[in-house]
This record gives C-alpha cells, sequence and structure tokens, in this order.
C-alpha cells in the first residue's frame, strides 16, 4: 500500500521508486511507454542529461495498481 501526502501535487522518478518499488530503469521505460508523466529539465542541475521524470498522483496511482515491484 503506497502512503502519500494528499498535499503533494508532483512526484519525481525517485520518490516514485521509492514508493512503487519499481527501478527507474523501469519506471522510465514505462513512463515512455504508458505516456505517463512528464519529462522536464531540471533548472538548477548543471550539465547536459538533467532531465527527470516527474508524475503526477493519478500516474502513481496507476503505477502502484498495474504494475509489480521489481524483482531483481
Ligand atoms: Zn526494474
Amino acid at each position: 500500500m503506497v502512503r502519500i501526502k494528499s498535499s503533494q501535487k508532483f512526484f519525481t522518478e525517485d520518490e516514485v521508486a521509492n514508493l512503487t518499488g519499481i527501478c527507474l530503469d523501469h519506471l522510465r521505460a514505462l513512463a515512455q511507454n504508458k505516456h505517463l508523466g512528464k519529462l522536464v529539465r531540471m533548472a538548477e542541475a548543471a550539465g547536459a542529461g538533467a532531465e527527470k521524470w516527474l508524475f503526477t498522483n493519478s500516474d502513481l496511482m496507476i503505477l502502484t495498481v498495474l504494475y509489480p515491484r521489481c524483482q531483481h
């Protein structure tokens, strides 16, 4: 069971990985395949490749219901 603060609107990929037990690699693949979440460029991060997935509350619920936590 995933418990989240209802006041929280967006979740970073790291938070979602923690909450769902889905690893970052699989999480990013799912996000791309299923059009969940959105890819944002982190303004404060230096250098290239500083893109992160952000997920909404409902994205998180879908991931929780549809996908088991990683077992590898
Ligand atoms: Zn995985």
